[in-house]
């Protein structure tokens, strides 16, 4: 049977793709989960059209794309806020251990509802907390994904370097590297899809060089490697990780990484701050990817990523919001903002970045770091159908000239409509498929629950 269509238009369209196509007025056509058609002008007739949308006032691009996140610390925003990274770490870790699965199950409802309000049609979560007798966190991560409606690659972490082995977290927080493994690779056979169209992808994800061991970072690649799926983790993001790096193995990150075969075109590492020359060149050279995070580099005074080097030299490049806990808005597209902002402050000035090239990180560049560039990221025709149609016809930006430089500069847009699979999950600023306010009260109440645990200093079960 022939698939149903949806038919926008009247609309702006930035497609991202390859020559950066935009339309001041035109049409997208879906059909089933795919797009069938995209051009100028009002849409070509075509038959079994179920639903026909009015783009008038509003502008058209590809789904955002979040490379880098951290569910849970959407129940432990605002602690630690006047803290650099090892001393935020140190604050938090002691909380975090103690979590358990109905609280990481309402993180990841109050993450995902969040950015998927704001024009999210992909996520990631990179959880690498999994303190021993918690039930199944990846589960109830993935559970909530599919609830939410948005499209998901599970980095599944781990750390097994605690306190007594030079690293920085806990001991009660790490898991065995053996257990460790074990548990991810079941999380892959379990979850990951490899279709074109897929909804759930895992990837294999130790959480940096001063949570994990060696070892578990060379079976993390040989096991990613095997299983066909991907590798991420934190690099490069602080002054005092490159010291650690260097007084423990002799080594830079980037180097460190290439010694533990982590660099290639199926890795991509969040942060990526402290980049030398070399260590960009090494990059690009094997295709490694990186999600640039700049409000929580800020926040946490970490540096200004060298994004237009990177990209001058051919790296992929991504954006994340990072965890909650260190970027408590949790949105996306002020990611796209803040990219921007925080690029032009480092040595390149005002031509470091521009709003197109600020939009394509934050959709094609994060299609390329999760390995679907093929799929998703762009709005061309025989792509996936995940799209948003942001409504810029209000005081906050009617009088802006250009809609992208509205979209990327303005405030936050409203979402009118936001298609991921070609299905509705956002319609007029609201989501469809969950009760946003139900995921408020769940998540304040967990919220509490963690901080009274924590507070006691017990484990959260038992
Ligand atoms: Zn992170």
């Amino acid at each position: 049977m022939a698939a149903s269509r949806i038919v926008i238009e009247n609309c702006a369209i930035a497609t991202v793709d390859a020559r950066d196509t935009e339309y001041a007025s035109g049409h997208v056509v879906v059909a089933g989960n795919r797009i069938e058609s995209v051009g100028p002008g009002p849409a070509p007739a075509v038959e079994r059209v179920v639903r026909r949308v009015d783009g008038t006032g509003h502008l058209l691009t590809p789904g955002l794309v979040n490379a880098h996140h951290h569910f849970y610390q959407w129940i432990t925003r605002g602690l630690a806020t006047d803290h650099n990274l090892f001393d935020w770490l140190v604050a938090l870790y002691p909380v975090w251990a103690r979590m358990d699965e109905p609280m990481v199950r309402a993180a990841a409802r109050g993450s995902l509802a969040m950015m998927a309000r704001g024009g999210v049609t992909t996520a990631m979560d990179h959880h690498y907390v999994y303190p021993r007798g918690t039930g199944d966190l990846s589960g109830a991560i993935i559970g909530a994904a599919a609830e939410t409606g948005v499209r998901f690659t599970l980095a599944r972490g781990s750390m097994d370097r605690g306190t007594s082995d030079g690293g920085l977290p806990p001991d009660f927080a790490v898991e065995s590297l053996d257990g460790a493994l074990a548990a991810t690779e079941e999380t892959i056979d379990r979850h990951h899809d490899t279709a074109f169209d897929a909804m759930t992808q895992i990837a294999v994800a130790p959480c940096s060089p001063f949570s994990v061991s060696t070892e578990l970072l060379r079976r993390s690649a040989e096991l990613a490697r095997r299983k066909g799926v991907r590798l991420h983790t934190h690099g490069s993001e602080t002054v005092e990780e490159e010291q650690f790096c260097k007084e423990l193995f002799g080594l830079g990150p980037t180097d460190y990484f290439e010694s533990t075969g982590w660099l290639g075109s199926d890795v991509w590492m969040a942060h990526c701050v402290h980049m030398n020359d070399s260590d960009i060149a090494a990059f690009a050279r094997t295709g490694t990817g990186v999600a640039h995070c700049p409000s929580s580099n800020a926040r946490l005074a970490a540096g200004i990523a060298r994004v237009p080097d990177m990209l001058a030299a051919g790296v992929p490049v991504g954006l994340g919001v990072d965890g909650t806990a260190s970027n408590e808005s949790g949105e996306l597209h002020t990611e796209l903002r803040n990219a921007l902002l925080i690029n032009r402050l480092g040595e390149r000035g005002e031509s470091a970045l521009n709003a197109r090239q600020a939009l394509r990180l934050g959709t094609y560049g994060g299609a390329q770091v999760l390995g679907r560039a093929d799929q998703i990221g762009s709005v061309e025709a025989g792509k996936l159908a995940d799209l948003v149609l942001w409504k810029l016809d209000t005081l906050a930006h009617a009088s802006i000239a250009d809609p992208v430089a509205a979209l990327v500069l303005g405030a936050a847009a409203p979402v009118t409509l936001s298609l991921v699979n070609g299905v509705s999950v956002v319609e007029d600023n609201r989501l469809t498929r969950v009760d946003e306010d139900a995921v408020a009260r769940e998540t304040r109440g967990e919220a509490r629950r963690l901080a009274r645990i924590a507070a006691e200093g017990r484990p959260a079960k038992g």
